[in-house]
């Protein structure tokens, strides 16, 4: 499975799932064009979109996609029953997505939301890393702004996500990061990690780059103060 990340409106990241057998899947379609545009270049048809959430910045490209391929088949949590365009698969804990020949594992993560869920798939074979499509739960350097959810309930979500290996990449849906670590400096100013991450951020943000997918085990290592 290659990973595409494609930014879209101001911040947003959507993330194109590739199985290299013409089929791809989107996560968080913040906006159709980005994904249209990537799926005529890799001559791909598109099969599912991946919601975490309802947001307008997550969900904001479903009906055009679907208007295009009116086969992909829409997936989100139960609880966002009737905020998710063209939704069709409402899933619960212990739920599994399958997408060519990886699974994911459905994570019940409120906190941002009180609907808000995740997408982990595991590592496959001896190389390969996991992967986690966490929305706006998790981001690099810190988490979503509380919308539906008690701080209880995103501390638990965050501990759900952190329970998962080191060697995973965090695919969050915003480049948040810099701003968020300059925040954390500000809770814990003493964390070498942290502070040595800020320097990485700061420079890869001045060469425009993208901070995200991040690894877990850095977020572990760097949010030490809070979890
Ligand atoms: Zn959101
Ligand atoms: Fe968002």
């Amino acid at each position: 499975m290659r990973i595409h990340r494609l930014p879209a409106l101001a911040d947003n990241y959507i993330f194109l799932l590739d199985d290299g057998d013409g089929h791809a899947a989107v996560v968080d379609p913040a906006d159709a064009e980005p994904v249209l545009r990537q799926l005529e270049e890799l001559q791909t048809e598109l099969v599912a979109i991946f919601n975490t959430h309802h947001h307008a910045d997550h969900v904001g490209g479903n009906p055009k996609l679907l208007r295009h391929f009116p086969n992909a088949v829409v997936y989100g949590g139960a609880e966002d029953r009737g905020r998710i365009p063209g939704q069709q698969v409402f899933l619960q804990v212990g739920d599994s997505v399958w997408f060519g020949e990886r699974v994911a594992e459905v994570l019940f993560v409120p906190g941002h939301t009180r609907a808000h869920i995740a997408y982990y798939f595991p590592p496959l074979g001896a190389e390969q890393v996991g992967d986690l499509f966490c929305g706006d739960t998790l981001f690099a350097g810190g988490c979503g702004r509380l919308f539906e959810g008690t701080p209880t309930q995103m501390v638990s979500s965050l501990s759900k996500l952190r329970a998962l290996p080191d060697q995973t990449r965090v695919w969050c849906a915003h480049e948040y990061t810099f701003k968020n670590l300059q925040f954390a400096l500000t809770v814990d100013a003493d964390n070498l990690a942290l502070q040595h991450r800020y320097a990485q951020v700061k420079a890869a943000r001045q060469r425009s780059e993208a901070t995200v997918p991040s690894w877990l085990g850095e977020e572990k290592q760097t949010t030490n103060a809070i979890l």
